[in-house]
């Protein structure tokens, strides 16, 4: 039966949103690390640079948690949008290799960064089933799922008989994957944005950076309450709302939709596997701790927030005829239904690491549909970097390779 009026524009993470202390701005400032932008990359980054001891200021133009990050489903995959076997073809093997054992690793120190710094966002580890689409059919699945076991990445191809027993789903085989986890993206930033807090990072907030000035020993950035912050490194970790003076070539913005289900814990699946189809565009599932169902998807390349807003009723009654042919035995009444942007690139991978002819200046761009684990790899990468450890991977995201 369907909803007569979800709460449009909505996300069903509004309802549980935890509150964040902020300092105002009332003077200049020095730092020695200043990240722009308090999503969940500019709080990872921030931990991870506030646990090495450095002096880290957050500045952000809206509250903390309010980007992107609140529109999230936070389906944390090491699956990236590519499958390995599309990204060999855009980026040739070696480094196609490099960018999946990445993200395999960064969702294992993730899970164990969220474990150990005791964040409470409703993390719970869950397989992920990739089901096959126009992009991969079943006989690329199974070529997905042997390029990956020779790279040791977990995954397994599952059969019709079990995807109807497991998953009431009728299609010819999917490929499992362990390694993944699901959260409440907006407790997430702001949990691990409170420990770096806590480490003695200052956050504060609306702050909007207007404008830099970059040298050889520090970049100085105004406000635009006109306060200057001087810092001996500056992380750009802004979202798709790329400021204008960081030039980036052929920076995508793309729109998405996504929407939260009455809680139904009845018809679930038994594993609570989060699920998506190797597509494009692709619809994705997961499942919420009070049994609601999230699905996502529908995206389109562009930012136009009233047209978002007034494809929202079309894009609700795609999600429902898909779900409808997929997973029969769920209900569609919808209590919440939004949309967002993310940054894309021509690669879909994401740019991490120096801007070109900015010293001293580092960002973190271009996220697609993973943008959290991008996020947990730049945080560990800025912390690399910055702490004279050797980064084997600068290469993979550098601006320039992926815009
Ligand atoms: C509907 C939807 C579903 C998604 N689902 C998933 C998913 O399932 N899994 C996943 O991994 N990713 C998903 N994503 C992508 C993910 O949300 C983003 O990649 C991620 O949240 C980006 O985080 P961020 O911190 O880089 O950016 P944001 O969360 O957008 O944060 C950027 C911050 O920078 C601030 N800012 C910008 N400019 C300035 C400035 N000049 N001065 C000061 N502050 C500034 C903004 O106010 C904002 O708070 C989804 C996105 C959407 C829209």
């Amino acid at each position: 039966m369907a909803s007569e009026q979800p709460t449009e524009g909505v996300s069903v993470w509004e309802t549980l949103r935890p509150d964040f202390p902020v300092q105002s701005l009332q003077s200049d400032l020095r730092t020695e690390v200043l990240v722009i932008g308090a999503g969940v990359s500019g709080a990872l980054v921030a931990q991870a640079l506030s646990a090495q001891g450095r002096d880290v200021a957050v500045i952000d133009k809206n509250a903390p948690g309010d980007g992107s990050t609140a529109a999230s489903t936070c389906l944390l995959l090491f699956e990236i949008d590519n499958p390995l076997t599309v990204l060999v073809d855009k980026i040739g093997k070696e480094k196609a290799a490099r960018v999946w054992q990445r993200s395999f690793r960064a969702m294992q120190n993730l899970t164990e960064k969220v474990r150990a710094l005791d964040i409470d966002c409703d993390y719970a580890l869950r397989d992920a089933l990739l089901l096959p689409g126009k992009i991969l059919g079943p006989a690329g699945l199974r070529r997905e799922c042997e390029a990956r076991a020779a790279l040791g990445l977990e995954s397994r191809i599952v059969e019709r008989e079990e995807l109807l027993r497991e998953f009431g789903i009728d299609r010819p085989c999917a490929i499992l994957s362990g390694n993944s986890a699901e959260a409440h993206p907006v407790k997430l930033a702001l949990g691990v944005l409170r420990r770096a807090q806590a480490q003695g990072a200052k956050i504060f907030s609306p702050v909007e950076a207007a404008s830099i000035e970059t040298g050889e020993k520090y970049a100085i950035v105004t406000t635009s309450n006109g306060h200057r912050i001087t810092a001996d490194f500056v992380v750009f970790c802004c979202g798709y709302q790329l400021p204008e003076f960081l030039s980036v070539k052929r920076h995508q913005i793309v729109s998405t939709w996504a929407a939260a289900t009455k809680p139904q814990p009845q018809n679930l699946w038994p594993s609570k596997a989060m699920i998506w189809e190797a597509a494009d565009p692709y619809l994705y599932i997961r499942t919420t701790p009070e049994g609601r169902v999230l699905i996502g998807g529908e995206d389109e390349e562009h930012n136009d927030n009233a047209r978002r807003i007034k494809r929202t009723p079309a894009k609700l009654e795609r999600f429902r005829s898909k779900l409808s042919l997929l997973m029969p035995q769920l209900d569609f009444e919808v209590d919440f239904a939004w949309s967002g942007a993310f940054g894309s690139s021509s690669t879909g991978l994401p740019m991490i690491g120096n801007v070109p002819d900015m010293p001293r200046v580092c960002a973190v761009l271009g996220f697609g549909g993973n943008g959290t684990t991008y996020a947990q790899i730049a945080a560990e990468m800025i912390a690399n970097a910055l702490g004279g450890k050797a980064e084997p991977d600068i290469d993979l995201f550098a601006f320039g390779e992926n815009d």
